[in-house]
């Protein structure tokens, strides 16, 4: 397809981007053009757009932010098989490779030459996006296509709920962000009995609750561990999520999870973190998972199926549902903490 499309572009290596006319990307023959019906703005978008060190050093300007997204096929290249137009779809973001060691070893969000969307190559932020064949996914007709397009942070939420079983357990999860807030729901669908969520922000906490956490907790105001411990009768919590990347977190995390727990790191430090490995960790035999990313295609089949079936309702989770024009709003929330996943309508506005 040729002509121009409106995308929001990070022209230059500076804080900010803009809504500009460039041209529709071409396909590749082992690629598809999607026409993009929504987005969603990940934290990854908030460092492009802020400029931080991260973004100075990997982005290449002029560049199209977002990857977080759901659409219609428009066009397929010649090798594609297992899509045609009109297939309402969304995309793995991880561009893997396929034959490195991870690929070949079933960690392909992993892989040694990993490209991400809207990171490496264009992003979603548009009204077209091309996108290779092998980490397109089709989605359940039974999903809003404005839910459809939080598939790929809601992964993320998946796999650090389910590193091992929540069924039955208690849980504390540090840090309700968009993916701290999706993460509830998700714990709470897999059977977690008693589920503890702290944060600064007594705006994300109320956002947590309707998720159906059961105790929100504010490190302000409340002794995190104190609290966890008096309501699971001195024992602490089986399960610790973290999610904030806060150094303070995560030592509270492990003061309040059981000896035998388990915790999984999701949040990322900026800065190197001290841990007193002896007695926090191995003392207490606590198991540690970090995750990044999701398993490609596991997590979307669950993640669908959870929507499908609205076992999980994300709607307390999406805060912000904003007319592509209106993207400067949904970036400013984000940049303030004051939103949970923000979903810009692109086609059809
Ligand atoms: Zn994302
Ligand atoms: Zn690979």
């Amino acid at each position: 397809m040729t002509g121009t499309m409106l995308a929001i572009v990070k022209e230059r290596p500076e804080r900010g981007a803009s809504l500009v006319r460039v041209d529709i990307p071409a396909i590749a023959d082992d690629e598809v053009l999607v026409k993009i019906d929504y987005a969603s703005i990940c934290g990854t978008d908030v460092h492009i757009y802020l400029w931080n060190e991260w973004a100075q050093n990997r982005i290449k300007t002029p560049h199209i932010m977002g990857h977080e997204f759901s659409g219609h096929v428009v066009e397929t290249g010649r090798s594609v098989r297992g899509f045609k137009e009109g297939d309402f779809v969304s995309s793995e973001t991880h561009i893997y490779c396929g034959h490195c060691y991870q690929c070949l070893t079933g960690h392909s969000e992993v892989c040694q030459n990993l490209q991400i969307l809207g990171v490496d190559r264009a992003g979603a932020f548009a009204e077209y996006i091309a996108v290779p064949e092998r980490v397109l996914w089709k989605n359940d007709p039974l999903i809003p296509a404005a839910w459809a397009s939080i598939q790929e942070p809601m992964g993320n939420a998946l796999d650090t709920v389910n590193a091992e079983s929540v069924a039955g357990k208690t849980v504390l999860i540090t840090g309700a962000g968009p993916i701290g807030m999706l993460a509830v729901g998700i714990a709470k669908a897999f059977g977690a009995t008693q589920l503890f969520v702290s944060d600064l922000s007594q705006y994300r906490l109320d956002i947590a609750k309707r998720m159906g956490a059961d105790t929100v907790l504010s490190p302000l105001r409340d002794d995190v561990e104190a609290v966890v411990r008096e309501q699971t009768h001195g024992v602490g919590v089986d399960v610790v999520l973290e999610m904030s990347g806060s150094e303070k977190a995560i030592h509270q995390g492990l003061a309040a999870l059981t000896p035998g727990g388990r915790m999984s790191l999701l949040g990322l430090p900026d800065q190197p973190v001290t841990l007193d490995l002896t007695n926090e960790v191995i003392f207490k035999e606590i198991r540690v998972y970090g995750v990044t990313g999701r398993k490609i295609f596991p997590t979307w089949e669950t993640v669908s199926r959870l929507l499908a079936s609205r076992l999980v309702d994300p709607t307390p989770a999406i805060t912000h549902q904003l007319k592509f024009e209106d993207w400067q709003t949904g970036m400013d929330a984000m940049v303030a903490g004051t939103s949970g996943k923000v979903v810009l309508q692109i086609a059809g506005r």
